[in-house]
């Protein structure tokens, strides 16, 4: 089983994280819809508290699947989930700690944004000089202070989406669920989010579990990742690990692009393409059959690294921070990102006849295997 740290750099001792209790426990979790679609296919994963964990994939992997099961909102079809030490199976979405924000924020229209927060509270009959001071201390952490009074209508998408939020967070839930929230609001808004949420959620500490498909947005909030792909976890980790080592072919593309050239393993260290060049690459116990995979930022256009590959400019795309060089070699083509640090600096045409080369440690190997369409 998969257990992560949250916001743990690579490689942390994991005795440092022994006494962090696990808010979400999903066990060999299945969720079939009929006889027809597996959706969630053996899911086993621990989530610490305090983590800012998302559920990336693209459309039908299973990631909005798994987080109704957490919420409740499903039942799985074998497979245990424990929120702490409770076993959840069977209980309503009111039973279980957890709130979940949704797209669609489901405000009420006619309420106050005081009353649409302080609902929760409400109902379960706390003291009502308690929820003002709680209720305006939540409107405060999403800056929303002075605005109590207001209705809904009277706020932007952004800010109405944060009142849900809000909403969600008053009970102090052990967990709180995030369906693509933001998906609702325009790029810009949407990034402005982003840096919102992942403050709200580090000054809460409470642990976030995110759906999205947008493998930015997950990157820029979440101190863990579980790359879904066909109902299962693909690769977990964080960011830079997910990044910088991919194990497979699918993750490697997912999380932005990389050139992945076929080869051999031919011994610790080095592979063998197939077009015969010999490269170095941490080979990690793999064997046989593999592809080598190098981002386009970490390939130079000639340059003196000891992976070297000659080839002809098929493509050169100018995009700003950087020149997109597509060079067609022996063994495929290499995408390369020729940064654009010197204005008027040389930038190969296409036809020029070109060598592109790659430090041992910027590659990685993966099993050759489906990417994303
Ligand atoms: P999206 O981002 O498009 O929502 P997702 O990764 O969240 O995708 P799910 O919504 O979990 O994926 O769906 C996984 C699979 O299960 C899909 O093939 C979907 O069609 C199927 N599925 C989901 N809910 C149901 C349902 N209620 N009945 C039948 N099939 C379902």
């Amino acid at each position: 089983m998969a257990t992560v740290e949250p916001g743990a750099p690579a490689g942390s001792p994991h005795s440092a994280i022994a006494s962090i209790p696990i808010d979400v426990r999903l066990e060999n979790v299945v969720k079939r819809f009929g006889d027809e679609v597996t959706a969630v296919d053996g899911v086993s994963v621990e989530i610490p508290h305090g983590s800012f964990f998302a559920l990336l994939g693209p459309s039908g992997c299973g990631k909005t699947t798994t987080l109704r099961m957490i919420g409740g909102f499903e039942e799985p079809t074998e497979g245990s989930i424990y929120l702490g030490d409770t076993d959840v199976v069977g209980l309503p979405p009111y039973k279980r700690d957890v709130n979940t924000v949704f797209q669609s924020y489901a405000l009420f229209p006619h309420m106050t944004i005081f009353d649409n927060v302080a609902f929760g509270l409400e109902r379960r009959k706390i003291d009502k000089r308690d929820i003002k001071g709680r209720v305006l201390e939540i409107l405060e952490l999403v800056d929303l202070k002075g605005r109590e009074n207001g209705k809904p209508k009277q706020l932007s998408g952004g800010q109405q989406q944060r009142v849900a939020l809000a909403r969600a967070l008053v009970n102090t839930p052990r967990v709180l669920l995030l369906d693509e929230p933001l998906g609702a609001l325009d790029l810009k808004l949407r990034k402005q989010m982003q840096l919102e949420l992942k403050r709200i959620q580090a000054e809460v500490g409470i642990t976030f579990v995110h759906v999205t498909h947008d493998q930015e947005e997950a990157m820029t909030m979440a101190d863990t990742i579980a790359v879904m792909n066909r109902g299962k976890i693909e690769q977990l980790g964080s960011p830079t690990e997910l990044y910088e080592r991919p194990e497979t072919a699918f993750v490697a593309n997912f999380l932005g692009t990389s050139n992945l050239l076929d080869g051999t393993v031919e011994s610790r260290g080095t592979v063998r393409l197939d077009d015969g060049t010999v490269v170095s690459v941490d080979t990690q116990g793999a064997s046989g059959a593999i592809s080598v995979g190098v981002r386009p930022e970490k390939v130079t256009i000639g340059g003196e690294h000891p992976n070297v590959l000659a080839g002809r400019v098929k493509e050169s795309a100018y995009i700003g921070v950087a020149t997109h060089v597509v060079v067609s070699t022996a063994v495929g083509d290499v995408s390369v990102f020729h940064q654009n640090t010197e204005s008027g600096g040389l930038v190969p045409a296409p036809g020029d006849n070109v060598t592109v080369s790659w430090r041992a440690d910027s590659g990685f190997v993966v099993n050759r295997g489906e990417t994303p369409e």
